[in-house]
């Protein structure tokens, strides 16, 4: 079996350290050290998929519950976000596409029945009400939190609504309709010039990866379960990218029932080689819950702390980071997960004894943070499997340590014009003009997006203030922090 170096319960003794001491110093502490943001829209969890679908928005009304109940909201910025606009929207999906989602309604579909095929809305991706509404709620998070991390007024952010990974440009997807990882990552691209991209939902990435295919600005790295047949049937190790995103793409295909140490042991080994390599300046992490053992969709067997451990893996590099959700589709674990993952994010300790709640009955029988979730899954991945895995991992990275080495540009162009020229022009254009030549490449200079206790607290403030002068007329009131 092979070995992190490091036991679970070590690794969480050692993250524990540096928690907050008391109630008294959390001010103090938040500006010494990472500042966490994190977007919850109140009505996100209102909206209903189907009595049998299996994607529950409730769920985050649930991981809200928990949040608040353990107290985290004290060891954070709270900001209700405001919906995105047609405009953000359009950032990346078709015109056609977001027309369609803001006239759709249950009443009215019969009408609209000839694009159902086109725009691929039936069973799985289901017209319902409220959906462009929803999809606003969702993707304004993700976009608002990462202007937060561009402006330097947090270090993490979190926003359990976004990770809806599977949604394309024309079409919906895997329950995905907008797809609010690829618009937070085009916003962010307007100030970094490297993103990664780091997707555990038990499903391949797709969208993503596919919005950002051909260019070297964003590196997506996604850990699924994949056969060739499991949705969305994409994600095989062979998918690298193209053109000048070629190498860029990296895909971990796993089997059926992988367990916690092997989880842990190839996502530190996979995650280590390549932030070490590509150096990002921020990073966004999907953390899909259908991972978990016991899903009701999914087929792995990690525990809710193993799960947690990719979040602090990622967490410890220390680089501006946007968190998401994504899949998880049972409910109970999946508020448990994000809770829990939230307390990893502001190095706060929780009690396994859930708090009192009203939605306390949805935790039956045993009112705990963490249930034993593994071996109802036979597991699939042998130790030679996942050696192979990471081996192939090293050697896709080589490449990257062959391409050019281009100084880092401050303030480099956006990309958002060729995405909306389609993905001819945007190959052309980066392809032929210098914008691809001055921000891609391995960036020799440290990173100054990292965080540092020390000399972070006037980088940080100054950025702040910058960011609520601009945008005082839109953040005043939506930027309400409870
Ligand atoms: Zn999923």
């Amino acid at each position: 079996m092979p070995r992190s170096g490091a036991t679970l319960t070590e690794d969480r003794r050692s993250a524990n350290k540096a928690k907050h001491a008391s109630p008294a110093n959390v001010r103090l502490a938040s500006h010494n050290k990472t500042r966490v943001a994190y977007f919850h829209d109140e009505g996100v969890g209102n909206y209903h998929y189907g009595e049998r679908h299996p994607m529950k928005p409730h769920r985050l009304t649930l991981t809200n519950h928990l949040v608040l109940k353990y107290g985290l909201h004290d060891k954070m910025e709270i900001f209700q976000p405001r919906r995105a606009t047609d405009d953000e929207i359009l950032e990346f999906h078709a015109a056609d596409y977001v027309d369609f989602l803001k006239r759709v309604t249950p009443d009215n579909q019969k009408e609209f029945e000839q694009v159902f095929q086109r725009f691929n809305v039936g069973d799985d991706c289901p017209v319902f009400t409220g959906i462009y509404e929803f999809c606003q709620r969702y993707a304004g998070a993700s976009i608002e939190a990462s202007r937060k991390l561009i402006a330097g007024g947090a270090n993490i952010c979190i926003n359990w609504s976004g990770g809806l990974h599977h949604a394309k440009k024309c079409e919906a997807s895997g329950f995905c309709y907008i797809n609010d990882i690829v618009l937070g990552i085009l916003e962010l691209l307007r100030y970094f010039p490297r993103v990664l991209y780091v997707d555990i939902d038990i499903h391949h990435g797709d969208g993503v990866q596919e919005a950002f295919y051909t260019t070297d600005r964003v590196m997506t790295v996604s850990f699924h379960k994949y056969n060739g047949d499991f949705f969305p049937g994409t994600g095989h190790i062979d998918e690298i990218g193209s053109n000048l995103g070629k190498y860029y793409s990296l895909n971990v295909p796993l089997r059926d029932g992988i367990d916690d140490e092997q989880y842990i042991w190839l996502f530190k080994a996979v995650m280590e080689a390549t932030i070490g390599t590509y150096q990002p300046s921020a990073i966004v992490l999907q953390c899909g819950a259908d991972s978990l053992g016991c899903d009701r969709l999914g087929c792995f067997n990690l525990s809710i702390e193993a799960h947690g451990r990719c979040v602090q893996i990622i967490k410890d590099f220390k680089i501006p980071l946007l968190v998401v959700g994504g899949g998880g589709y049972t409910v109970r674990n999946v508020a448990r997960c994000w809770t829990y993952e939230t307390s990893i994010l502001v190095d706060t300790e929780l009690s396994n004894e859930l708090p009192s709640n009203e939605y306390i009955d949805f935790f039956k029988p045993d009112y705990q943070l963490h249930p034993h979730l593994s071996g109802r899954v036979e597991n699939q991945n042998d130790q030679a499997y996942l050696f192979k895995l990471r081996e192939r991992v090293v050697e896709q990275l080589r490449y990257l340590d062959a391409a050019p080495s281009i100084q880092m540009q401050e303030m480099p162009p956006n990309i958002q014009g060729f995405l909306e020229d389609g993905d001819e022009a945007m190959r052309e254009a980066e392809e032929d003009s210098e914008l691809g030549k001055d921000t891609r490449g391995v960036a020799k200079a440290r990173l100054e997006n990292e965080w540092y206790e020390d000399d972070y607290d006037n980088d940080g403030e100054a950025m702040d203030s910058v960011w609520h002068k601009d945008n005082s007329a839109a953040s005043a009131a939506d930027d309400t922090t409870m």
